[in-house]
């Protein structure tokens, strides 16, 4: 036996929330993790990273072993801000229970996932030692805000740092109603756009002096929007476009005016990539005709890791805890395992997340437990099994 300290995840996660870390600020939240992790036997790298015009933000990376494979955890310390403190039941950053449940900002969205997965390798340690590979953790205090200074760069340092991942679980809320219910194998890629039609101001009774840009304008995104852009397959529901805004901020009746502009978000799945939908929209806008510019903002593209032996591993896991197999799914926002997936393959499983970003974010006490036993076998089946690092990732990225 060894005597290697036990984390209790509970405490650990209290300890999280009372780090007020709203995104950029860490408010003390590495150290909470680091003075956990290192008596464990982890070496802990805390990085931080800035950028023109962009707030520093700390990460950790965290490492225990040297040889491989090497199963990662990641997520992230930031939180959402509170919103209104009046409409809390409690103190968003005290970690309050009551009633079995744990109260805070960020407790479901995702320090409890964290405090879990601690807590599961202190809990693995004990019963078992050490594993033949290591266990690491990269945490980002930047998933939250703009995602410029957080896991993507902590990737980049890796690389650099010639560190390998061989599969990675991020702990972010998966579960819509109830722990077990659901593991994310892939996400939807975001594209938005920004489109402007230019014509020439003129006034309403001489249009033939004018040009009005606005029925152009409902032209190109009545032709955006005529065709669904595909049916969905086996892993994806069918690619959405929603048109979010339109603009033309004209305060007189009697005027035509100079240009219009709306804004429109593609959720797209892996029948496409980015670049294909910008081409299509393009064209889709010249067949109109007339003077336009659009501008892009890709948030991620979307990708796939084919179900097979990290998320059947993961399900088996969740299914022994729990009784419940999970879903397969590729649904929801992005997460920043749409930069881990170009490095290893990775699948998502946390706690609950009916109430993230919510007041009175909460989670199950009994529920963190039980994702902590998850973990926990998760760990053993991974060290258990080999070839883990054969497994490919598919994504149009
Ligand atoms: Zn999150």
């Amino acid at each position: 036996m060894t005597s290697e300290p036990v984390a209790d995840p509970i405490a650990l996660t209290q300890a999280l929330i009372r780090c007020p870390s709203v995104t950029p600020a860490d408010a003390g939240a590495l150290d909470v993790l680091i003075q956990a992790l290192e008596p464990l036997g982890f070496v802990c790298h805390r990085l931080r990273f800035e950028a023109e015009g962009t707030p520093p933000i700390d990460n950790l990376y965290a490492r225990l072993g040297t040889a491989g494979p090497n199963l990662c955890f990641a997520g992230h310390t930031d939180v959402v801000p509170p919103g209104d403190l009046a409409a809390w039941t409690a103190n968003p950053f005290a970690g309050t229970i009551a009633d079995g449940k744990l109260y805070g900002r960020g407790a479901s969205d995702m320090k409890a996932a964290i405090a879990a997965f601690v807590a599961a390798i202190g809990k693995r340690l004990a019963a078992k030692g050490a594993p033949a590979g290591s266990i690491s953790l990269l945490i980002t205090g930047d998933e939250e805000g703009p995602s410029i200074n957080g896991t993507r760069k902590v990737l980049d340092w890796l690389v650099k740092q010639g560190e390998v991942m061989d599969a990675c679980i991020v702990g972010e809320p998966t579960n819509p109603h109830y722990l077990g219910e659901m593991i994310k194998v892939g996400r939807r890629g975001s594209i938005t756009g920004h489109l402007t039609v230019h014509g020439t101001q003129g006034h309403v009774a001489y249009p033939h002096l004018a040009d009005n840009p606005l029925p152009r304008l409902i032209r190109m995104l009545a032709a955006l929007t005529a065709e669904p852009l595909d049916q969905g397959n086996a892993h994806f529901q069918p690619s959405t476009l929603a048109i979010t805004t339109i603009d033309v901020g004209n305060p007189a009746s009697n005027v035509i005016p100079a240009k219009g502009s709306a804004s429109f978000n593609i959720r797209f799945n892996d029948e496409h990539t980015s670049e294909a939908l910008k081409e299509w929209i393009r064209r889709t806008c010249d067949s109109v005709g007339g003077p336009y510019d659009v501008t892009f903002h890709v948030a991620g593209e979307s990708f796939l890791t084919p179900p097979g032996h990290l998320s059947g591993l993961v399900a088996d896991a969740i299914q022994r805890v729990t009784g419940h197999r999970p879903e397969l799914s590729t649904t929801g926002g992005t997460s920043d395992a749409r930069f881990i997936k170009n490095h290893c393959p990775v699948v998502e499983f946390g706690i609950v997340g009916q109430t993230m970003h919510k007041v009175d974010e909460h989670v199950s006490v009994r529920d963190v437990e039980r994702l902590t036993d998850i973990y926990v076998a998760i760990i053993d089946g991974f060290f258990a099994a080999d070839n883990v690092t054969h497994e490919s990732v598919s994504g149009k990225a």
